[in-house]
């Protein structure tokens, strides 16, 4: 059975990485009438099709950098970097979110690349090594220090997230910030040094005090809010004991088969749960998880 993909994956754009590293190639491509995705900051500016709009290059503000996104059907489209960038979660910018609703699948993953990579190098001015300026350089694919020369390129953090199952049952969680009622799929940053694996034992056992075995991958979820890569995982737990971490969980707990399917199919009327948003990475989790024994 095939299933769908998470959000943001099935990016439409050749990436086209031998352009990115010809300046006379790029300049020949970075003409006037060339499309630049049209943004206010970071946010979508969709049309009346609820689609991504596009503006000319020509008219990117002065002084702006650009940066080039790849090629669609052979075009060369452009993005201009804001002069700031954001790192706040997508729920706080009311109209990201809503946009983000509308797009369709390629579209959605089109702005997620694009939103990363502009937010990255509008927080990324100054070299980490020496603190002079630094400048775009490959197309927006890398940034040069202007003073030692070190070369930055722009950055994707790893994030385990797990659904761990005990005879059956699945463990999620919440945080204090979640919307009444919400449970998701516990996740947490590698950290350096870990594997995949080690990062979904260690994060499972400091929230819930679960010990899993057995890791397993289902998918991964580029998300731009600001540049995560969310890996998703399948893990065993033997024990069904659960000991939260009140710094990190407000709750955590096993639910059945019957919940899942309730607040995944009922929505904000479920009685169980209400679950992620359709968009993250936890909803396409739990849909998998409903139908794996189904095959
Ligand atoms: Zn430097």
């Amino acid at each position: 059975m095939k299933r769908k993909q998470p959000a943001f994956a099935g990016h439409p754009l050749d990436r086209a990485d031998p352009v990115r590293g010809d300046p006379a190639r790029l300049a020949e491509l970075a003409h006037a009438e060339a499309r630049l995705l049209r943004l206010e900051g970071l946010i979508p500016r969709l049309g009346e099709d609820r689609r991504l709009q596009w503006d000319r290059l020509g008219d990117a503000p002065p002084g702006a950098e650009t940066v080039f996104l790849g090629l669609l059907d052979g075009e060369a489209l452009f993005a201009a970097v804001p002069q700031e960038g954001d790192p706040d979660p997508a729920y706080t910018r009311r109209e990201t979110w809503a946009a983000l609703g509308h797009l369709p699948p390629e579209e959605l993953a089109l702005y997620g690349g694009a939103r990363s990579l502009l937010d990255w190098h509008a927080r990324h001015r100054f070299c980490p090594q020496c603190a002079s300026p630094t400048v775009l350089a490959k197309g927006g694919w890398q940034r040069d220090c202007t003073g030692c020369g070190a070369q930055q390129f722009p950055r994707t953090d790893p994030v385990t997230i797990m659904l761990v199952e005990h005879r059956g049952n699945l463990l999620l969680g919440r945080k204090a910030g979640f919307p009444e009622g919400s449970y998701s799929a516990l996740a947490g940053f590698i950290e350096p040094g870990e594997t995949i694996e080690e990062a979904v034992a260690r994060e499972v056992f400091e929230e819930a005090g679960v010990l899993v075995r057995d890791v397993s991958y289902i998918a991964s979820q580029p998300w731009p809010f600001p540049s995560q890569l969310m890996i998703a995982c399948h893990a065993h737990a033997d024990d069904d004991k659960v000991t939260i971490d009140k710094t990190e969980l407000e709750d955590a707990r096993w639910f059945t088969r019957e919940e899942v399917a309730e607040a995944l199919n009922k929505g904000p009327e479920s009685t169980s749960f209400r679950a992620p948003f359709a968009i993250a990475v936890a909803n396409h989790m739990l849909r998998w998880w409903l139908e794996k024994d189904d095959e």
